[in-house]
């Protein structure tokens, strides 16, 4: 009899072992990707529990499959589901073009609070990528997903709101700073103690449960002092506050130093070793994607706002070769709430060509396996993919940047991870 998962008062989730859990296939080539994807889940599931455990599938509507059948393009009754059943995968779906119309994504984000974006990097062995040494990088992203400029505040120059806000700006704060005022558009970036904390607690935890060795806190506070600097400072003082002697911040290191009359160089808690405590560092945006391609080795768990963590997202999934098979999910850890998703777009020129890779929606399909504590199941697949990818039996993005590799269709790739599993 399949159940639901819910969340416990100890805020853990209480995962049945026949749970529900909705999916979307999504747009273009978003049925392609599913099919082989969930063949492989549920493979991967049987293989490991035997039939102790299995997951009771539902489909719901959203994007332009969505449109068609209902004419909404996120139909109340998905909503539902997805809040109902605390966890659902996702395929891409279209953006709908024209006015008045959030993206899907963003309703997802904003309705369920959805505030971390979670995105792990990770290396697969004979993967293309344009590193020399891809395999130093392995890092975990948690990006703040509900404030920061994307929630959307701007005005357009010449509008009575850009004439207003500007006039309040000018006369009543005092600020000289326009340089063209006439033809300024205006944006607001809100970063709040609250949403910080939230996101930084979470990254920490995670940092801990996985034995990982440091968060490192990447920011512009060196020019946004009260939004991305706040952000950093809120991030130090709930380490220390709430982590104790679990983590060792530098923070606490720059002070010990300074009392003891030592000079303190930026780099040298990169390399501290601090017995068991997670290290919890700090970078500047910029030179961040500058250290992660130098010294990737250096990161491990990521702390981030919105706007920094899309740009370090797609440039660290790139670093990998992964810019097509990078999964994701957005999380909310005090609800349990969590939407697993592929996190490229539908490719509409390749709908119904059975070609194009599976593993960005199989990937976010192994991070919900983790989330629900299937463990066993979940490394089953990685290992699989490992192995698939380095018999060099790929489908046509890998295939055309691979020496020697065999061309597979969406769907055999699929077969191929089970005969692997
Ligand atoms: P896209 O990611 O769909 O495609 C860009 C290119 O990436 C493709 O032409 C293809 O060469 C490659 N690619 C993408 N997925 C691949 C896969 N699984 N395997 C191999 N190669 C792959 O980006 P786009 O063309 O900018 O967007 C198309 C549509 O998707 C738009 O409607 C856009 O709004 C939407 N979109 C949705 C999401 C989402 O739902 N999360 C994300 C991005 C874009």
């Amino acid at each position: 009899m399949p159940e639901k998962i819910t969340m416990g008062s100890n805020r853990k989730l209480q995962v049945p072992n026949h749970p529900t859990i909705p999916f979307i296939e999504g747009d273009g080539i978003g049925p392609d990707i599913w099919q082989a994807a969930v063949r492989v889940l549920d493979a991967a599931i049987e293989k490991s529990y035997q039939g102790k455990k299995k997951i009771e599938w539902i489909k719901v509507l959203a994007g332009q499959e969505a449109f068609d059948k209902t004419g909404e393009w996120m139909p109340e009754a998905t909503m539902y589901a997805f809040k109902e059943y605390i966890i659902s995968i996702k395929g891409p779906l279209t953006t709908p073009v024209g006015g008045g119309i959030r993206s899907l994504n963003v309703a997802l984000r904003q309705d369920l609070d959805l505030y971390v974006c979670l995105r792990p990097i990770k290396y697969f062995e004979g993967v293309p990528s344009p590193m020399w040494h891809p395999e130093n990088v392995s890092m975990t992203i948690f990006r703040e997903n509900t404030e920061d400029i994307y929630a959307g505040i701007e005005f357009m120059t010449g509008t009575e709101e850009a004439k207003k806000l500007l006039n309040f700006l000018v006369n009543e704060l005092g600020i000289k700073a326009f340089r063209f005022p006439e033809t300024t558009s205006l944006g607001v970036k809100p970063v709040s103690k609250e949403g910080s904390e939230r996101l930084i607690r979470s990254a920490i935890e995670y940092a801990i449960e996985h034995h990982l060795p440091s968060v490192t806190i990447v920011h512009k506070g060196n020019i946004m002092k009260f939004t991305e600097g706040a952000f950093k400072n809120w991030g130090y003082e709930l380490a220390e506050r709430e982590f104790g002697d679990k983590v060792y911040t530098w923070n606490q290191w720059e002070r010990t130093k300074k009392s003891n009359g030592e000079a303190v160089a930026n780099e040298e808690i990169k390399v501290a070793s601090i017995g068991h405590r997670i290290i919890i560092k700090d970078a500047i945006a910029d030179n961040f994607l500058q250290q992660a391609l130098l010294a990737p080795q250096d990161y491990s768990v990521i702390a981030t706002l919105n706007l920094n963590g899309d740009y370090i997202s797609d440039a660290l999934a790139a670093q990998v070769g992964g810019i097509g098979i990078a999964p994701g999910a957005n999380i909310n850890y005090l609800t349990g709430h969590a939407v697993f998703e592929a996190t490229h777009g539908t490719a509409p020129r390749f709908a119904n060509t059975d070609s194009m890779n599976p593993c960005s929606i199989l990937l976010s399909g192994v991070m919900m396996l983790e989330y629900m504590g299937w463990r066993d199941a979940a490394e089953l697949i990685t290992h699989a993919i490992g192995k698939t990818i380095r018999s060099k039996k790929v489908t046509i993005d890998f295939h055309n940047l691979m020496e020697h590799a065999t061309l597979l269709k969406t769907s055999e790739f699929g077969d191929e991870i089970i005969r692997n599993l």
